[in-house]
């Protein structure tokens, strides 16, 4: 086990487990919707520090897969493993306490709450003290959260909503973060944005399994990447292959 020190962007430090075992384990997981089979026979793996792109079509299966991992759906079979121990049966909360924190499709933020309320929330299950220096560093980070950080969260445009998502999400200190389309619905400025946050997040140190609609940048910006058809992987490897398979490019880039 070694620590690497991530201070310069945040004071969180994250514990990267040697390369040897995969951080993440997925073991033919079978995950359905009453008689609706969504993901089939999955098996992925992600290593302490990797960003991994999921993609495919619309209905593949990238949320549902999103979901069983992070602990919001009961897969039917198959296992999941997080730093070497099998998660099923724990709830979302047990898993963010271990480091495994999601962003949903929709960013999940509370309307309702303020922003500064909002993440408050990411430190919920928090009780160091270093939890208002990284709220500030939050704020540096997104300075448009700092101005607004009375109004209401439910208020604030889509892209800025996103910010919010994943502020929250870096206060609750990931190891690993499963982003559901991040950049959904949002405008090319802001879209270039989110993808620089997701850079920086890597830099970190942070594990990142990224589900995205743009399949080129997901590929561009991934170390490795699966693809999903139908519930089944069909593809896997370096994202760069990916980016250069004529099935990947005629598929999903368009060309
Ligand atoms: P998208 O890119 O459109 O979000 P996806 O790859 O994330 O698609 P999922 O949302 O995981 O796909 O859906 C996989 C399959 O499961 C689809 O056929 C979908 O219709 C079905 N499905 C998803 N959620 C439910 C649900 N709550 N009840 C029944 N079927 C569902």
């Amino acid at each position: 086990m070694s620590t690497v020190d991530v201070s310069v962007s945040m004071s969180v430090s994250i514990e990267v487990d040697e390369l040897t075992e995969p951080q993440l384990s997925v073991r033919q997981l079978h995950v359905a919707y009453g008689g609706i089979q969504a993901v089939k026979n999955l098996n992925l793996d992600l290593y302490a520090g990797e960003l991994v792109s999921l993609i495919g079509a619309n209905g593949a299966g990238k949320t549902t897969t999103l979901k069983a991992i992070c602990g919001l759906l009961a897969p039917q079979s198959g296992e999941v493993r997080f730093n070497g121990h099998p998660i099923a049966g724990q709830g979302p909360w047990a898993l963010v306490e271990q480091g495994l924190v999601m962003v949903p499709e929709g960013r999940g933020i509370f309307a309702r709450m303020s922003i500064d309320e909002n993440l408050r929330m990411g430190c919920y299950l928090r009780k160091d003290k270093d939890i208002e220096s990284d709220i500030d560093t939050v704020y540096r980070r997104f300075p448009r959260l700092k101005e607004r950080h009375r109004q209401l969260a439910g208020t604030l445009s889509g892209g800025e909503q996103q910010l919010l998502a994943m502020g929250r999400a870096l206060l609750a200190k990931p190891r690993l973060l499963l982003l559901d389309e991040p950049t959904m619905g949002l405008a090319p400025i802001m879209v270039d944005q989110i993808f620089e946050v997701v850079r920086e997040v890597s830099s970190m140190g942070v594990t990142v399994l990224l589900v995205e609609q743009n399949a080129h940048r997901a590929l561009e910006m991934a170390d490795r990447a699966y693809v999903l058809d139908s519930g089944e992987l069909v593809l896997s490897g370096p994202a760069k292959e990916l980016l250069d398979n004529p099935q990947v490019q005629a598929a999903y880039l368009g060309a």
